[in-house]
C-alpha cells in the first residue's frame, strides 16, 4: 500500500544529521546576538492577514501571491507569518516595550511561510533568523545591525561574505528621484519588459530591482537616489559608510538595491554569498523601516533590522561537510529477557547521573549488539548477563580498547564514569 501522504511541495524535514548544523546556527545567533545586548522574542507562527497586507503593501509579490491565508472556525481571516517585522512591531507595542528604555533589541528565530516556487535554496517553509532595533534612529543602529548579522556569519566560519549598502531616502527626497527616475525611463518605454512597463506606473523604484536581460542597459545608467539624498539622509548615509568603513566589515555600493514600500527609509543591505547561484546568493537582508509603525496605525517609530535564511546557510554550512552528531556515552543491554528491566534501572541511574545512555532492548546477538553500539558512537558498553546478574554485578566495556571489566552494581556510576575518562 502506497503512503496516504508525501511532504508537502516547498517543505523540508531536518533531518537528524543535519541537526547539528542546525544546532550551530542556533546557538551562533543566540551568541552573536546577546553579546551585543539583543533579546530573545517569539510571536505567533500566525496573525491577522491585515498586518502582513499593511506592511507588505497590497501589491507586493508576498501579498498577491506567496501568502498562507485562510479562514478559521470563528471565521477571522489569518496567515502564516511571510515575514517577521511586522509581528515585532505589533508585539513591541502590544507587550509595552515602547514603554522601556529605548531602543529595544530584539532577536528571533524560527519558521516562515511563502507560497514561493520551490527550488534548492527556496522553499514554502523555510527558517529565518533576525533582529530588529526599535525605538531610535541613530545611523550607529545601522551598522550595529549590520555587524550582528556579519558576525553571525564570522561565527559560523562562513567566509566569502558580500555587503551591498544602498540608502534609497526618505519621504522629503524620495518623491522628486521617483520622479526624476521616472523622467529618465519615460523616453524608453517601448523597450522594458512587461513587468517594468506596470512598475513605471505603480512602483518606480522597483525597475531597479529588474533582472530582466534587455532592461539592464537602460538600468545602468538610471539617475542613482545616493546622489539625490536630501540633508538629512545624506549625512545619515554619510555616518553608516564612515562607521562600517572603522568596523573594517568591506562593502560594496550598490545602486540597485531598493525596496519598493514608502515605509522603508534610508539604509537598505543584503548579505551574499559566492557559492550560492543566481537569484538565491542573498543570504539575508534588512533595512531602516522609520515609517512602518505608523503604517501599522501605532505612534511614528524608527526601527531598523535585518533577516538571514538559516536554510541557505545550511546548504553553505553542508558543503563543508557533516559535523560529528553527539555522542553516546554508555550503550547498555541485557543478554537475557528477564534481565531487561533491570538494565532499564541502571540506564536510568546513569542519565540520572548526567550520561547520555541508550537502552538496547533487542535480543540479537552480543557481537551484533555492540556493533550497533560502535555505529551509535557509544564509549562504552554496560552488559548483564546471567553471571553478572548472580553476582550482582555487571561488565563494562570499553568499546575503543575492546577491554572489560567486571564491577560491582553499587559502583556502577562511578566505575562507568572512570571508564569514560578513559575511554
Ligand atoms: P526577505 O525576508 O525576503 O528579505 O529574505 C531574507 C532572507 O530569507 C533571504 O535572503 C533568504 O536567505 C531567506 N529567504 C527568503 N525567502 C525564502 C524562501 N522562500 N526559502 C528559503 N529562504 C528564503
Amino acid at each position: 500500500m502506497a503512503p496516504v501522504a508525501q511532504r508537502v511541495r516547498g517543505t523540508q524535514d531536518i533531518l537528524p544529521a543535519d541537526q547539528p548544523h542546525w544546532e550551530l546556527m542556533e546557538r551562533a545567533a543566540h551568541t552573536t546576538a546577546t553579546r551585543a545586548g539583543y533579546q530573545k522574542i517569539a510571536t505567533p507562527i500566525f496573525e491577522a492577514t491585515d498586518l502582513f497586507v499593511r506592511s507588505a503593501g497590497e501589491a507586493s509579490d508576498v501579498v498577491a501571491k506567496e501568502m498562507y491565508t485562510f479562514t478559521d472556525r470563528g471565521g477571522r481571516s489569518l496567515t502564516l507569518r511571510p515575514e517577521g517585522t511586522a509581528s515585532i512591531v505589533r508585539a513591541y507595542f502590544d507587550g509595552g516595550l515602547d514603554q522601556e528604555p529605548q531602543p529595544v533589541r530584539l532577536f528571533y528565530l524560527g519558521p516562515f511561510f511563502r507560497y514561493d516556487r520551490p527550488q534548492a535554496g527556496r522553499y514554502r517553509q523555510f527558517h529565518q533568523f533576525g533582529v530588529e532595533v526599535i525605538g531610535e534612529g541613530h545611523a550607529l543602529l545601522d551598522v550595529e545591525v549590520i555587524q550582528v548579522g556579519w558576525q553571525w556569519f564570522s561565527e559560523l566560519g562562513i567566509g566569502d561574505l558580500g555587503l551591498k549598502l544602498n540608502s534609497i531616502g526618505d519621504e522629503v527626497c524620495r518623491p522628486a528621484y521617483r520622479e526624476l527616475l521616472r523622467d529618465y525611463y519615460r523616453p524608453h518605454l517601448d523597450t522594458l519588459c512587461e513587468e517594468d512597463r506596470i512598475r513605471f506606473e505603480r512602483n518606480p523604484l522597483r525597475l531597479l530591482d529588474c533582472k530582466v536581460p534587455q532592461c539592464q542597459p537602460l538600468k545602468a545608467k538610471a539617475p542613482r537616489i545616493v546622489d539625490h539624498l536630501c540633508g538629512p539622509c545624506a549625512t545619515a548615509f554619510a555616518s553608516v559608510k564612515g562607521a562600517l568603513e572603522a568596523t573594517g566589515i568591506p562593502f560594496e555600493l550598490d545602486p540597485s538595491l531598493v525596496r519598493g514600500l514608502d515605509y522603508y527609509t534610508r539604509t537598505v543591505f543584503e548579505y551574499q554569498h559566492g557559492s550560492l547561484g543566481g537569484a538565491q546568493n542573498a543570504l539575508g537582508g534588512g533595512g531602516r523601516y522609520d515609517g512602518l509603525a505608523a503604517e501599522l496605525g501605532y505612534r511614528s517609530t524608527p526601527g531598523i533590522g535585518f533577516a538571514v535564511g538559516m536554510d541557505r546557510t545550511l546548504l553553505i554550512l553542508k558543503q563543508r561537510g557533516p559535523v560529528q552528531p553527539e555522542g553516546l556515552d554508555v550503550y547498555t543491554l541485557a543478554l537475557e529477557e528477564v534481565d531487561q528491566v533491570h538494565a532499564l534501572k541502571l540506564a536510568s541511574a546513569l542519565r540520572a547521573a548526567g550520561l547520555r545512555v541508550v537502552l538496547d532492548p533487542g535480543d540479537a546477538r552480543l557481537d551484533a549488539r555492540l556493533r550497533k553500539a560502535a555505529r551509535r558512537g557509544a564509549r562504552v558498553a554496560l552488559i548483564i548477563g546471567p553471571e553478572e546478574r548472580a553476582h550482582g554485578e555487571a561488565v563494562i566495556r570499553d568499546m575503543t580498547a575492546k577491554t572489560q571489566v567486571t564491577v560491582p552494581e553499587r559502583e556502577i556510576v562511578a566505575a562507568v564514569t572512570q571508564a569514560l575518562a578513559g575511554a
